[in-house]
């Protein structure tokens, strides 16, 4: 359905040719179930290298909130259920942030794409419109248990605004973390390209680990 109301989605992107006269992108994947602390880590991250951080959940919000588009109730209904977006829309936003990064500064071609891919759907999505585009380096999980997760997704839902920082939105996003990500974690690590960080202990401890596999991988 969604495939048809955005046409070919090829039509859409620029030629393979205006990104190859660009550094290829270098792209690290943040996993981790809600709560793990992939955005906390992230910005810790972008301070001490040179990465560029994109959040798809945050990039799905702000497409969400954008006046005019015609995806936002669907996103929010998707969002609230802890449910996936079609990777149709999440891709295309990922693509233009990408794309407007680099036209904005081309040494910034180092991503962290963090809450992505999160199902089958998603890497589909990635290898049709990004694959030969750009580089995956590796997954940085940030392993961390359900219970600490949900607890750190409800206090940070006393502030967050988020609609879905709470009990029942959440019990689903573990839901869906659990069968639909955990996966393609599995996936990635058969291929020796997942990092796991003990995501459960406190923010500089986590960070202390993080920066030792970035130091050494780039
Ligand atoms: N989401 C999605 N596709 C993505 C990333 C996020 O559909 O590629 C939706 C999904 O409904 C998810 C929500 O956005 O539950 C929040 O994602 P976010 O990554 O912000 O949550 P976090 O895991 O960081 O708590
Ligand atoms: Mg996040």
């Amino acid at each position: 359905m969604i495939c048809r109301l955005f046409g070919s989605v090829s039509q859409k992107v620029p030629s393979v040719l205006y990104w190859s006269s660009l550094m290829k992108p270098q792209v690290v994947f943040v996993l981790g179930g809600p709560g793990a602390g992939k955005g906390t880590q992230c910005s810790k991250i972008v301070e001490n290298f040179n990465y560029t951080h994109l959040s798809a959940g945050d990039l799905l919000r702000a497409e969400r909130a954008r006046e005019g588009s015609e995806f936002g109730q669907l996103i929010a209904n998707y969002i609230k259920e802890g449910k996936i977006v079609p990777v149709e829309i999440t891709i295309n936003l990922i693509r233009k942030a990408m794309e407007e990064t680099m036209q904005r500064d081309e040494k910034k071609f180092r991503f962290l794409i963090d809450g992505f891919p999160r199902n089958e759907d998603n890497l589909q999505g990635w290898r049709d419109v990004m694959e030969e585009r750009a580089d995956v380096k590796f997954v940085l999980f940030f392993d961390c248990g359900n219970k600490v997760c949900i607890d750190r997704c409800l206090e940070r839902g006393k502030s967050s605004g988020r609609t879905d920082d709470n009990r029942e939105s959440l019990e689903k996003r573990i839901q869906t973390y659990l069968q639909s990500t955990r996966p393609i974690i599995d996936l990635y690590q058969t291929h020796g390209k997942v990092r796991t960080v003990d995501a459960a202990r406190c923010v500089d401890e986590v960070f202390a680990d993080v920066k030792t596999i970035l130091d050494k991988e780039g």
